[in-house]
């Protein structure tokens, strides 16, 4: 299992935006050994979501969920683990909602950041499928945050009533 560094607030790995991944690259066992150390490193630190550039990787990959319960967020819902390269997403409806988000690259910060209720995302798998589906509620919220991250965009820049946890 493969801890990976992860890059804190400062870090320029951190604001720039992701470059896309293209098909080939990721039947590359270099890609595959990357995500599982992503997940790896995700679970590690009881995170419910990573996205590559904070493993100072410059490509558009997000790790999603994979908890039943999470030490992080106890209040939460399961939500499955899935992984999207070159994600995107819109909203299924124009419904913001308020609630806490924290980030493994801000250490002991949380704030309420508003975000769609439900979307529509799409990306490719690890396998290179491409998937195409809905989330809601907390499960969107994580894929939005991952998707802020590829576009160099921290969640602290959007949230209010930020607090130290
Ligand atoms: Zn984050």
């Amino acid at each position: 299992m493969m801890i990976l560094n992860i890059e804190k607030i400062g870090s320029s790995a951190l604001k720039k935006l992701a470059q896309l991944v293209t098909t080939e690259e990721i039947q590359t066992e270099a890609m595959q050994k990357l995500i599982s150390a992503m997940i790896s490193t995700m679970r590690y630190h009881e995170g419910v979501g990573i996205a590559a550039p904070q493993v100072s990787v410059n490509k558009q990959i997000i790790c999603v969920g994979g908890y039943e319960k999470n030490k992080r967020y106890p209040e939460q819902p399961p939500v499955p683990l899935i992984i999207l390269i070159n994600p995107q997403y819109e909203p299924y409806e124009n419904n913001f909602v308020d609630d806490a988000e924290g980030c493994l690259s801000i250490p002991g910060k949380r704030g309420t950041v508003a975000r769609f209720q439900k979307i529509k995302y799409s990306g490719y798998d690890q396998y290179g499928s491409f998937i195409d589906a809905v989330a809601e509620d907390f499960f969107a919220r994580i894929i939005q945050h991952e998707i802020d991250h590829l576009n160099g965009i921290l969640f602290i820049e959007k949230a209010k009533d930020i607090v130290d946890i």
